[in-house]
C-alpha cells in the first residue's frame, strides 16, 4: 500500500469515526448544530464508503457511486455554511444565494455527460472554493469572539475548511492538468487527512482534548479567584468571580448567585434569581436553559444588568453537600459546544466553591479575632478606667473621714474650709473623668455631636477666657475676629478646653500659653501653643489614642487618663476636621486644628 493509500485510509477512518460519533449525540440530543454537524459527516461517510468500495473493487450501484457522490461533494459547502449559521449569523441571502449554486452545480455535474467541459469543472471547482472559503472565514471571526474551548474548537473547524477547500482546488488542478497527478495526490492526501482531524477534533473532539483545552481557563481562572479569597468585600469578591467567568467564557456576562437562606432565594447583586434561570440550583447538574426574550425572564436578566442574553448555563456551587449557590453565564446565542461548556462551568463552580468556602473560614477567623481584640480592649479599658477612678475615689473618702472624726471630736469647731475644697476637688475630678468615660462611649457610638450652628469661633474662645479668668491667666490669644464655622458649640468649646488645659499642665507655671485663630484656605485654623515638655517623637504619633500618656509624662505629678486627646481628634474629626500637633521635647509643643468654614464665611474667605 503507497503511502498516498495510507493517508487516504486514514482521513476516511477519522471521518466514519467522526460520523458515528456525531450520529450518536444527536440521537441523545438532536439540537439543530447536533443534527448539522450529522449531516456534514454524514455526507462525508457516504462519500468515504463508495470510494472505500471502488477501492477494494466491492460493485457500487452506478446511480450511488456517480451522481449521489458527486451531488454530496458539492454539497459541502452548503452544509459546512449551515454549521456555520449555528455558531453565527449568516445573511439570509447568502444562505438562498448558496443554495441555489448547489443544486445548479449538482445539476450541470449529474447531467452533463463525463469528461465535463473546462470551464464548468473552474466554475464548479469556484464555486466550492468560495462557499468554504468563507466558512472558513466565519469559524475564524468566531474563535477570535470566543474563548477556550469553543475558541480551539472553532480554529480547528476554520483550518480543516481551508484545508477542504485546497483539496478542491487540487481536485481541479489535477482534472486539468493531468501531468501533474502524483504530486497534486500527495499534497491532497496530506490536506485530506489535514481536513479529518481539524473537523474531528472540532466536531467530536475526544475527553481527553477537552480537557486539555479547558486547562488554561481553569487555571487563569484559579490565579485570579485564588487572589479574592483574601479580598475584605464578600461582595466584590463575588462581583470579580463573575468577571472571571465570563472572561473564561468569552460570554458578555456571568454572576455568581448565592443562596439566602433567610429568604429562601438565590440572589444576584440584591436582585431575585428566578429557579427558572438556575435549573442547576434544583436539578444540582450543569445545565442550559434558554431564555425566552419576549417573556419575564429578560426583563429580569435585564434587572441585573445582563441585556444580550438568550441562553443562560448554569451550574452548582456546593461545597460538601452544602448548597452555596448557582454559577450563571449568559451567552449571547446557546452555545453550539454545550456538553464542553457545561463542563467548563461545573469545573468554574467548583473552584468558585472552594474560594467562597475559604472566604468564610477567613471571615469566621476574623470574627473571632475580633472578639478577642474587643474582650481585651475592655479589660483593658474597665482597668485603666478602675485605676484613673480610684485615685481621687480615694482622696475624697479620706478626706471625708478625717473630716468627720474632727467634727464627732470638737462639734464645735469652725469649718474646715481647706479640707472641704479638697474634697470639692477631688470631686470635680471625679466628675470629669467620669464624664470623659462616658464621652468615650458616646463618640464610639458615634453620638458625640449634638446640633450645629454658625458660631463666631473667636467669641467662644474669648467666652472661655472670660469664665477661667484666674485658671487661664497665661493664656495670650491672638483671634481674627471674623472667622465663622458651623459647629456643636458646648463640642468645640471642650476641644479648645482640653488642648489649653493641657498646655497649661504640660508647661513651667511662668510660661505663656499662645491661642491664635485664624482663616485659611476655606478652614478655621485653631493652634495652641506652650513652652512646656514637649512629647517624645515616638509617642507623638499615639497621643490621639485611647489612654495613652506620653512616656516623659509621670501619673503622680501629671493626673489624667489619657482620654482628652482621643475625645477631642473625634470631636474634630466629627467636624470633618483635622487635628494635629507640632512638638519638641524639651522646648514645647503647638496643637493645631483645623475645621472648615461656615458656608456664608467661605464665600468671603
Ligand atoms: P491626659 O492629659 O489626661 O493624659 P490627653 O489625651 O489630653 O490625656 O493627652 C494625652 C497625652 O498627650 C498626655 O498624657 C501627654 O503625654 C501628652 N500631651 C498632651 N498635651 C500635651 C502638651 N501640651 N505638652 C506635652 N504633652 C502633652
Amino acid at each position: 500500500m503507497s503511502g498516498v493509500d495510507q493517508l487516504q485510509y486514514l482521513t476516511w477512518l477519522l471521518y466514519l469515526v467522526g460520523f458515528a460519533l456525531v450520529l450518536r449525540r444527536t440521537l441523545g440530543r438532536p439540537t439543530p448544530a447536533h443534527i448539522d454537524m450529522t449531516l456534514f459527516f454524514g455526507a462525508v461517510a457516504v462519500i468515504v464508503l463508495v470510494s472505500v468500495a471502488s477501492k477494494i473493487g466491492l460493485p457500487v450501484p452506478a446511480w450511488l457511486g456517480n451522481d449521489v457522490a458527486a451531488a454530496l461533494l458539492l454539497s459541502l459547502g452548503y452544509l459546512l455554511m449551515r454549521l456555520v449559521a449555528d455558531f453565527t449569523v449568516v445573511p439570509e441571502v447568502l444562505l438562498r444565494g448558496v443554495e441555489v449554486g448547489m443544486l445548479v452545480s449538482i445539476v450541470a455535474v449529474v447531467a452533463l455527460p463525463p469528461p465535463l467541459p473546462l470551464g464548468m469543472v473552474i466554475a464548479v471547482v469556484a464555486y466550492l472554493c468560495l462557499v468554504i472559503g468563507y466558512d472558513a472565514w466565519a469559524f475564524v471571526r468566531q474563535a477570535r469572539r470566543t474563548q477556550g474551548v469553543t475558541r480551539r474548537r472553532m480554529q480547528s473547524a476554520a483550518a480543516a475548511s481551508v484545508c477542504i477547500a485546497l483539496v478542491i482546488v487540487g481536485a481541479g488542478v489535477s482534472a486539468a492538468a493531468p501531468k501533474l497527478g502524483s504530486a497534486v495526490d500527495e499534497v491532497n492526501a496530506l490536506l485530506g487527512l489535514g481536513s479529518g482531524i481539524g473537523y474531528f477534533v472540532a466536531f467530536a473532539p475526544p475527553t481527553w482534548l477537552r480537557v486539555a483545552w479547558q486547562q488554561p481557563e481553569v487555571r487563569a481562572y484559579l490565579s485570579r479567584a485564588v487572589g479574592l479569597a483574601g479580598v475584605a468585600e464578600l461582595s466584590e469578591t463575588i462581583r470579580e468571580l463573575g468577571r472571571t467567568a465570563a472572561d473564561a467564557f468569552g460570554a458578555p456576562a456571568a454572576r455568581v448567585a448565592l443562596w439566602d437562606a433567610d429568604k429562601r432565594c438565590l440572589h444576584v447583586e440584591g436582585s431575585q434569581v428566578p429557579e427558572s434561570l438556575a435549573r442547576a440550583w434544583t436539578t444540582q447538574h450543569a445545565s442550559l436553559t434558554q431564555i425566552d426574550l419576549s417573556q419575564a425572564e429578560a426583563a429580569l436578566t435585564a434587572s441585573f444588568g445582563i441585556y444580550e442574553a438568550s441562553a443562560v448555563l448554569s451550574a452548582p456551587i456546593s461545597a460538601n453537600d452544602k448548597r452555596l449557590g448557582v454559577l450563571l453565564v449568559f451567552a449571547a446565542r446557546a452555545p453550539v459546544f454545550a456538553n464542553s461548556d457545561l463542563e467548563l462551568i461545573q469545573l468554574l463552580a467548583d473552584q468558585t466553591a472552594v474560594i467562597l468556602e475559604a472566604r468564610t473560614l477567613i471571615d469566621q477567623a476574623a470574627g473571632v479575632r475580633a472578639r478577642e481584640e474587643a474582650a481585651r480592649l475592655k479589660e483593658d479599658f474597665l482597668s485603666s478606667a478602675a485605676h484613673d477612678l480610684k485615685t481621687p475615689l480615694t482622696g475624697i473618702v479620706t478626706q471625708a473621714q478625717v473630716m468627720k472624726r474632727r467634727a464627732e471630736r470638737n462639734p464645735d469647731a469652725p469649718t474646715d474650709m481647706i479640707g472641704l475644697d479638697r474634697l470639692l476637688e477631688q470631686s470635680h475630678r471625679l466628675k470629669s473623668l467620669v464624664l470623659e468615660l462616658l464621652d468615650v462611649s458616646r463618640l464610639e457610638q458615634g453620638s458625640l455631636i449634638g446640633d450645629r450652628e454658625s458660631v463666631n469661633v473667636a467669641d467662644l474662645i474669648k467666652g472661655l477666657l472670660r469664665q477661667e479668668p484666674d485658671r487661664w491667666q497665661r493664656v495670650e490669644l491672638t483671634a481674627e475676629q471674623d472667622v465663622t464655622a458651623d459647629l456643636d458649640p458646648p463640642r468645640f468649646e471642650q476641644v479648645v478646653t482640653n488642648l489649653v488645659e493641657n498646655a497649661l499642665k504640660y508647661s513651667p507655671p511662668d510660661t505663656p500659653v499662645h491661642v491664635a485663630l485664624w482663616s485659611e484656605n476655606g478652614q478655621a485654623r485653631l493652634s495652641v501653643r506652650d513652652e512646656g515638655i514637649g512629647i517624645p517623637i515616638e509617642d507623638q504619633p499615639l497621643v490621639f489614642e485611647r489612654f495613652h500618656r506620653a512616656r516623659n509624662v509621670d501619673d503622680r505629678r501629671f493626673a489624667g487618663m489619657g482620654l482628652g486627646l482621643y475625645i477631642a481628634r473625634g470631636i474634630v474629626e466629627q467636624h470633618d476636621g483635622k487635628i494635629w500637633i507640632d512638638s519638641t521635647p524639651g522646648l514645647g509643643s503647638t496643637f493645631h486644628v483645623a475645621i472648615p468654614l461656615g458656608a456664608a464665611e467661605e464665600v468671603t474667605a
